[in-house]
């Protein structure tokens, strides 16, 4: 796509740090490293996101993220990762290119926290009905 940054990447039209590459995918070092090994995994086919996409499509993107993630756990010494898809500008996304980015996780990194979010007292029932119709 003409004005996507990350087709640009692809394209090699724009210079990159690569960690992987196959005929689907490409991985590259985030260019703002939150935690040290930031990578984003992307599909070389242009996706506005993952809400964009086929199970297919998905499927073969995230069938390449084990090996990627467990390459860059291992070798950086990580005990744990973060795996995160920021889908709609609503969501963070800012790069509107499917990417899922890796955040591998030490002790003290000073990367963000997922996990300590306020929690809200919705009716699980209720809101399983609205999803399911
Ligand atoms: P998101 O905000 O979820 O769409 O993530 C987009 C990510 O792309 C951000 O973490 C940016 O730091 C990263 N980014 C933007 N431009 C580049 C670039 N040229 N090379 C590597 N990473 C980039
Ligand atoms: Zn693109």
């Amino acid at each position: 796509m003409a004005d996507c940054i990350f087709c640009k990447i692809i394209a090699g039209e724009i210079p990159s740090t690569k960690i992987y590459e196959d005929e689907d995918v490409l991985a590259i070092l985030d260019i703002s490293q939150a935690t040290k090994g930031h990578t984003l995994v992307m599909p070389k086919k242009h996706f506005e996101n993952l809400l964009a996409m086929s199970g297919d499509e998905a499927a073969l993107l995230f069938s390449k993220i084990p090996d990627i993630a467990n390459r860059i756990v291992n070798n950086l010494g990580a005990e744990g990762m973060n795996v995160i898809a920021n889908c709609g500008p609503i969501a963070g996304q800012s790069v509107m290119h499917t990417h899922i980015h890796l955040l591998p996780r030490t002790p003290n990194d000073g990367g963000p926290d997922f996990i300590h979010t306020p929690t809200h007292d919705f009716d699980l029932d209720e809101v399983a009905k609205e999803i399911i119709g």
